[in-house]
């Protein structure tokens, strides 16, 4: 029983990229605006610590627990999601997984710690802290050798936890990022107030002509709510080898691949540029989230999307906006 919850674990939780994306997400639900990302390869030990509304003593040592979630209170919740996360699963898997303490601090009362090993806790204590939380995790995938074995080598994890980071800040431009690795700094965001601050930071070895963006409120026809849709564009150099091709869609607040928005995003542009040219684009959509089907894939990294026509549309006005072309 206790092996099949493991290997149940193992299978959402399957690498440090994964842990470090379930932390930040919690982070940024949490409504941080620094969030400070640390390593230690060699010890399998890493820790996410954020600015934001903390955990009271009371839940604290509730966030371990299966199904433990302070997002969902009922089934309309669950088609109404407004959080990153939303399953309860993410600190119950990490902690089966790995010894972790949760250090956490709401404004008006002192700080609390716990610590839990295989997800049972082994001590609360209070914890002199700032506002905020910070959670370690000690000596991940201890338990499972082949687990640890079949994870990509830690530079190649440390790229896609860089790039991972990127594309939350682009979707969270009011964050200030820091990605430490054995308590050396290594990538840095700098807060902006809107994602064309961001990209710069990002993309630093592509050439693009200046971004030009576009943010707008759209009502929804088929359902009385109003979305927003921001663009990001540049105009790679002619010369660009090899072709950018750095397309990337955010929806609420996370990156997701959405194969019918990419290609309206290529096919538009294409309609106006010569095929040989490829665009740097950031697409935000904040959209209710009932329009969202999330069970495209288990990490919530690719999605169904209602409506997907409108959406098309919408995009291709606003990249002919964008070059102020009108379709005829
Ligand atoms: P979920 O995010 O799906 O609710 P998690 O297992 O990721 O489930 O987290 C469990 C609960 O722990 C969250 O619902 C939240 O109440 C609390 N929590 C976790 N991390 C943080 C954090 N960094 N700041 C504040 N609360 C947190
Ligand atoms: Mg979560």
């Amino acid at each position: 029983d206790n092996l099949i919850k493991l290997i149940a674990a193992g299978e959402v939780i399957d690498s440090l990229v994964a842990v470090v994306r379930e932390l930040v997400e919690n982070s940024l639900d949490a409504k941080a605006d620094r969030i400070f990302v640390s390593i230690y390869p060699e010890t399998w030990n890493l820790q996410v610590a954020d600015n934001g509304e903390g955990i009271t003593q009371e839940d604290l040592p509730l966030t371990i627990q299966p199904h433990a979630t302070s997002k969902i209170n009922n089934t309309n919740d669950l088609i109404n999601i407004h959080t990153l996360g939303f399953r309860g699963e993410a600190l119950h898997s990490i902690a089966q997984l790995a010894q972790i303490n949760i250090s956490s601090r709401v404004t008006n009362d002192c700080g609390w710690e716990i610590m839990a090993e295989n997800a049972q806790l082994q001590h609360i204590y209070p914890k002199p802290s700032a506002v905020g939380t910070i959670v370690r995790v000690n000596d991940l995938f201890g338990n499972m050798p082949v687990r640890r074995q079949v994870n990509p080598p830690f530079k190649q994890q440390l790229k896609k936890i860089q790039i991972l980071l990127g594309e939350f800040a682009l979707c969270h431009p009011h964050i200030t990022w820091q990605l430490l690795v054995n308590d050396r700094l290594i990538f840095s965001i700098s807060r902006s107030n809107s994602a064309d601050k961001i990209l710069p930071q990002l993309l630093k070895t592509i050439h693009y002509s200046d971004l030009k963006t576009i943010k707008k409120a759209i009502d929804t026809p088929y359902e009385k709510s109003i979305s927003h849709l921001e663009l990001v564009l540049g105009l790679p150099d002619r010369i660009s080898r090899p072709r950018p091709d750095w397309v990337k869609i955010g929806i609420n607040g996370r990156i997701i691949k959405c194969p019918e928005l990419e290609s309206a995003i290529y096919s538009s542009f294409h309609r106006t540029l010569e095929r040989d040219r490829f665009p740097v684009a950031f697409l935000h959509l904040q959209t209710s989230p009932r329009q969202i089907d999330w069970n495209r894939h288990p990490a919530k990294a690719e999605i169904f999307l209602d409506n997907i026509e409108f959406w098309q549309e919408q995009i291709k006005d606003t990249i002919a906006e964008i070059f102020k072309l009108t379709d005829n």
